[in-house]
């Protein structure tokens, strides 16, 4: 019988807090929701390992401290609404869950839309909103956000994600070459922004309108 709590634990300390991961609601987020459930049967006793791992549709679940680092660059409050672009197994959008109000997250991929739902459903996380389509482009209905973040690797920033963003906003995105980008953060001042860029990365390509 494998005990996943304390694989999540060492997981929190071991790759995430050891790593400059501090923000309390984030590691507290880490806590509250269970890996395994995001992964295929199969993989269930990796679920915990230092890296990302693979999903239908030749997609992945991020690296644990990816998805740790990439919350923490934006800086969540409990009122916020946030927007993910790329669901995947829908892991991501249950630690933001466990943060904010409310989360809203695309899909490209149907089938991986339905995984996410029954995966969330499961868990009973009641506050996301999921849609199949391109989030390239965000999505303008729900906007303005404050906070965005991409789970895909863009070619560049797309510029109707920074006009969805309310004041104040973050936006987190991994940008660069298709095998090999940064992350950058952006925060919208006024009609202003402030970019900064943090660790390398590896992320499945952004298609769509505004990506690959
Ligand atoms: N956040 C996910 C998780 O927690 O499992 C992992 C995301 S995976 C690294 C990137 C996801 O972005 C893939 O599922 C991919 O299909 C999706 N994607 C790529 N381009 C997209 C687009 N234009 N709109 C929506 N989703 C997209």
């Amino acid at each position: 019988m494998i005990n996943f709590l304390q694989l999540r634990n060492d997981m929190i300390d071991n790759q995430l807090i050891s790593r400059g991961i501090f923000d309390e609601l984030v590691i507290r987020a880490f806590r509250d929701v269970p890996r395994e459930e995001f992964v295929s049967l199969d993989l269930r006793n990796i679920a915990y390992s230092d890296c990302p791992l693979p999903l239908d549709k030749g997609q992945t679940i991020s690296q644990p401290y990816m998805v740790a680092l990439m919350t923490q660059l934006l800086s969540l409050k409990k009122t916020d609404n946030v927007l993910e672009v790329g669901t995947g197994s829908g892991y991501q959008a249950a630690i933001l869950s466990k943060i904010v109000q409310k989360v809203y997250s695309i899909e490209r991929f149907a089938e991986l839309v339905a995984q996410a739902k029954s995966n969330l459903k499961k868990l009973q996380i009641n506050n996301i909103e999921l849609i199949c389509g391109d989030g390239s482009c965000g999505w303008e209905d729900k906007a303005p956000f404050d906070a965005i973040l991409v789970t895909a690797a863009a070619p560049d920033v797309p510029e109707e994600l920074i006009n969805q963003l309310a004041d104040g906003g973050r936006l987190v995105i991994p940008v660069g070459e298709m095998h090999m980008q940064r992350i950058l953060r952006i925060k919208k001042k006024g009609k202003g922004i402030v970019e900064n860029y943090y660790d390398s990365c590896v992320f499945v390509p952004l298609v769509g309108k505004r990506g690959w």
